[in-house]
């Protein structure tokens, strides 16, 4: 057990809500990469209103093994737009979205050592929002409108 708690954003689903809303409940279960290496690549969200699981070692996750069929959707997005998407949201909240502002990621699990972590490179360990090096550097661009 880890003693403080790590940020985690579901920028998927967030994603997703953002272009228009979606049942309480409902969540992705389904992740698959389409046309790989061609021009038409992209990514299909499948998900669907799942309901948490009430005991034994996995409570308290999510199942869709008995969701309702009129539940599910998916949606189609490319690897460009999710990029986009997480750029924004380091652009709104200031934070790193590869370790999610923890500014450590993990990088592999052991049942005796649990989940390890080491430094996120992205942001240097800071948390904060990598800034572009082609990004100018300074001050407030809403001046003049
Ligand atoms: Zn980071």
């Amino acid at each position: 057990m880890s003693g403080a708690e790590r940020k985690h954003y579901n920028f998927d689903l967030m994603l997703i809500q953002s272009q228009g809303s979606v049942p309480d409940g409902w969540g992705i279960y389904s992740w698959e990469v389409v046309n790989l290496h061609t021009p038409h690549e992209a990514i299909h969200l499948t998900g669907g209103v799942g309901r948490p699981i009430k005991k034994g070692k996995r409570k308290g996750r999510t199942t869709w093994r008995d969701m309702d069929p009129s539940t599910k959707m998916v949606f189609t997005f490319t690897r460009q737009q999710m990029a986009a998407f997480r750029k924004a949201w380091e652009a709104e909240t200031g934070e790193c979205s590869n370790c999610h502002g923890n500014g450590t990621e993990c990088y592999g699990w052991s049942a005796t050592e649990g989940e390890r972590f080491r430094p996120c490179k992205a942001c240097n360990a800071t948390g904060k929002a990598p800034v572009d090096d082609d990004t100018p550097q300074g001050g407030a661009q809403e001046a003049a409108r």
